[in-house]
């Protein structure tokens, strides 16, 4: 999409208000330069703080001296070489977060956003596994360098880092005992390299990753890598050291992610292409658009039936699509007033994103195929069923997902990443269809998400100094909240 030449408005948007680097090569990653023009519908009213900014451009600095290839890469390889673990580290040392991909590319994309928050706060360079299809799907997100792991990096991080690693974080921990463990582990050398597991199932150990002193001696050692399928940014705010620092960069709590997603995920011009052809053939014509994203999250799957009448509950409770008369189909809206005038109502395209087929079928026959409401329905794939790692599937999963932040409204499905990374980059509050369903409409069907940013799924609710439970979203009081569809989860608001 061609922004307008010679307006300084695009001009000054086009790095989204310094969030983005000068100085890229344009054409080979599109996306890039272009996003503002996608957003023409809806510019965001989230401008980055100079906090902010000014932290992303001293990180991009570190990664440009340290990244793959320089010298201080090289040297800092060493430390991994058996012979090399005993050398002492010293302070103008490059330090490393390798990120490991798990679950579906939502999932993906919030744990890799917090994952670079962690290094920004942590003075790490974030390097990402590539032996997964990421390289195909994201253009570099920093200047003159590379966040791909280079294939022949020591470690072999897809296959052995799980739970179980002797060298997880949770177990040098577990070994040692929590008490006994942690001044002699800073008395000592520390490893060269720790393996940290935050995901779904991280336990008591695990969870001290997130502690004061923990982190004190976490920074101590070169290495690390990190495994995560969450979005545990929220969980970064219990660390001392990184708290005063997230509050100046996001004075905004509930736009950390609309942030980060939109600075790191930069679709390459494949995906581009998807992206911008989709929307010009067919939603740029709607004078509004509605995005509504549908994820059945059991094998088991409800009666379509059932969702199709949640999703119109909700979006006529909302007003979200106008009403339909019964048998003859005819909208109500259309004969309504807009605004005190009598007329049409505007037309409205509908994005729809869903794996399966049934959906898009079945609300057209509510509509009329003629679209006589005003309203037409398109959804750009039907894959069937999930299979990440697949760089076409994953790309169209990818287009979707900024097809969907396009949209003025959205309707999302309760527990799913993927609407998450929808609404965080349009910056959208959803209306999130409640779930599972198994024999009726949820009552209410849906309900309003209490700002734009993912649910995290599993806050640690563990206290540093007692080691017994606590819960996360009182200590995180007063920017969190509930979730709305994830009992226990926690959103920063
Ligand atoms: P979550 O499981 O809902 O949290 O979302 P994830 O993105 O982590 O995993 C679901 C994966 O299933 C996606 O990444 C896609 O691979 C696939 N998928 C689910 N829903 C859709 C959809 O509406 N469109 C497309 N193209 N793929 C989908």
């Amino acid at each position: 999409i061609p922004p307008s030449p010679g307006s300084s408005d695009v001009a000054q948007d086009k790095l989204l208000g310094s969030l983005l680097a000068a100085g890229f090569d344009e054409e080979s990653c599109r996306s890039r330069y272009q996003l503002a023009s996608l957003y023409r519908r809806r510019t965001s009213p989230y401008k980055p703080s100079p906090n902010l900014i000014e932290g992303l451009r001293r990180y991009e600095a570190l990664h440009e001296r340290c990244g793959p290839y320089t010298g201080a890469y090289n040297m800092s390889l060493l430390r991994l070489k058996p012979a090399g673990g005993g050398r002492p580290i010293r302070s103008a040392m490059c330090k490393y977060l390798v990120w490991t991909p798990e679950n579906g590319l939502g999932n993906r994309m919030v744990s890799l956003a917090s994952a670079f928050l962690y290094a920004l706060l942590a003075e790490r360079v974030l390097l990402i596994d590539s032996s997964k299809d990421l390289g195909g799907l994201f253009c570099e997100p920093f200047p003159r360098s590379t966040w791909l792991l280079p294939r022949e990096f020591p470690l072999k991080v897809s296959a052995t880092f799980n739970q179980k690693h002797p060298q997880s974080y949770g177990n040098l921990l577990r070994t040692a005992g929590v008490a006994a463990a942690l001044p002699p582990l800073l008395g000592t050398l520390p490893p060269s390299f720790v393996y940290a597991h935050l995901s779904h199932d991280y336990d008591s150990n695990d969870k001290r990753f997130f502690c004061g002193p923990d982190q004190h001696l976490l920074e101590k050692i070169p290495w690390m890598v990190l495994r995560s399928d969450q979005y545990f940014t929220p969980a970064l705010f219990l660390v001392p050291a990184f708290r005063g620092r997230l509050g100046r960069m996001f004075p905004e709590k509930e736009a950390v992610f609309h942030h980060l997603g939109r600075y790191l995920f930069h679709p390459t011009n494949a995906v581009w292409g998807l992206i911008t052809d989709y929307y010009e053939a067919h939603l740029a014509r709607g004078s509004e658009m509605l995005g509504i994203q549908i994820r059945l999250h059991f094998r088991k799957e409800p009666a379509l039936e059932l969702v199709v009448r949640q999703i119109l509950n909700c979006t006529w409770t909302h007003k979200l699509l106008p009403e339909v008369l019964g048998r003859r189909r005819r909208p109500l809206a259309a004969a309504a007033t807009v605004n005190g005038s009598s007329g049409p109502s505007p037309s409205k395209a509908v994005l729809l994103t869903s794996l399966h087929a049934g959906f898009l079928e079945r609300l057209e026959g509510v509509y009329g195929r003629e679209q006589a409401a005003g309203v037409s329905f398109h959804q750009p794939s039907q894959e069937g069923r999930q299979r990440t790692g697949k760089e076409e599937h994953d790309a169209k999963a990818l287009a979707e997902m900024y097809l969907l932040s396009t949209a003025e409204e959205l309707v999302t499905s309760a527990w799913s990443t993927f609407g998450y990374v929808a609404q965080g980059l349009g910056g959208i509050s959803p209306w999130i269809l409640r779930g599972p369903v198994h024999t009726r409409v949820p009552e209410p069907a849906c309900v309003r998400g209490a700002s734009m940013e993912p649910c995290f799924h599993y806050p640690p609710n563990y206290d540093c100094a007692t080691g017994d439970y606590m819960d996360t979203r009182k200590m995180l009081a007063p920017f969190t909240s509930k979730c709305g569809d994830r009992k226990g989860g926690l959103k920063l608001v």
